[in-house]
């Protein structure tokens, strides 16, 4: 990737002053001073048109809370994708998400193709949520990092965020280091370990210190599918069901 089509992401939220935050330290944050990558975070507020800027109203059909209202988050979207970064003849060709507890749960697949995009545009709920009508108009992909709820957007979509800055060219300390780690292969990734050679009287595996890389390699597999087995059987079971099982295509 040039400079010239560095991967850009543009953050609308009602708390811009919360980025880049952890995105600006250790390796992201190297990255972002060097400009291997671009944050832009835009307050939703300045889009709002009335005199008290308000940005939220109550819901419609009663209940608690307050709802972010279609038009004026539309018309920050709007503003960001006619911003001076955004390339005149494609206005807006970029993936649009809104962080949301109800979209589809992020899946490392889902952040090496956003990764490997342009960046994309992410909206930060707050309160109750957003308006639905401003989600089918202006084609926002739901997506979640869990079940379970946040207060807001802005953490899930910096997790969105670190998780594609992570896997940019340049980025990572160690080209190749992203392939073997957990969800690369759908399977979870084996123990790791380091020095001290013995810890608390437990030593590393023998097979690490023993040279043999095949055996390494094999003993590493082992222990990836056994995890994978234990902890997380519906990742194993959708291994299996789109592949050879793992068996078979073990090399040493
Ligand atoms: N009332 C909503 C929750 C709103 S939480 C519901 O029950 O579905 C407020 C905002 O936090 C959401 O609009 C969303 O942007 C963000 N958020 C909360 N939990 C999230 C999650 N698991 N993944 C992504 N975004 C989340």
């Amino acid at each position: 990737m040039t400079k010239a089509t560095i991967w850009r992401t543009t953050v609308l939220t009602l708390f811009p002053e919360m980025f880049p935050g952890p995105l600006g330290v250790s390796l992201a944050g190297k990255a972002l001073a060097s400009g291997l990558w671009a944050l832009e975070a835009r307050d939703i507020r300045d889009s709002a048109t009335d005199r008290h800027r308000s940005v939220d109203d109550t819901p419609a059909g009663g209940g608690p809370g307050m709802v972010l209202r279609a038009d004026v988050l539309a018309a920050a979207i709007d503003a960001a994708d006619s911003g001076p970064d955004q390339p005149k003849d494609r206005p807006g060709n970029r993936p649009r998400l809104l962080m949301s507890p109800r979209g589809r749960p992020l899946t490392q697949s889902r952040v090496m193709e956003l990764a490997n995009g342009p960046g994309p545009l992410i909206v930060c709920g707050r309160f109750e949520g957003v308006d639905q009508r401003v989600i089918a108009a202006r084609g926002l992909e739901e997506v979640s990092i869990g079940d379970y709820v946040l207060s807001g957007g802005e953490i899930a979509a910096m997790a969105l965020i670190d998780a594609c800055v992570r896997l940019l060219p340049g980025v990572m300390g160690k080209p190749g280091s992203s392939l073997e780690e957990s969800f690369s292969d759908g399977l979870l990734e084996y123990p790791q370990y380091t020095r001290p050679q013995e810890f608390e009287g437990q030593p590393i595996p023998e097979v690490l210190v023993s040279g043999d890389h095949a055996k390494v390699a094999a003993w590493r597999l082992a222990e990836a599918e056994a995890l994978t087995r234990a902890r997380r059987p519906d990742l194993w079971a959708a291994k299996n069901s789109g592949q050879k099982p793992p068996k078979s295509t073990t090399k040493g």
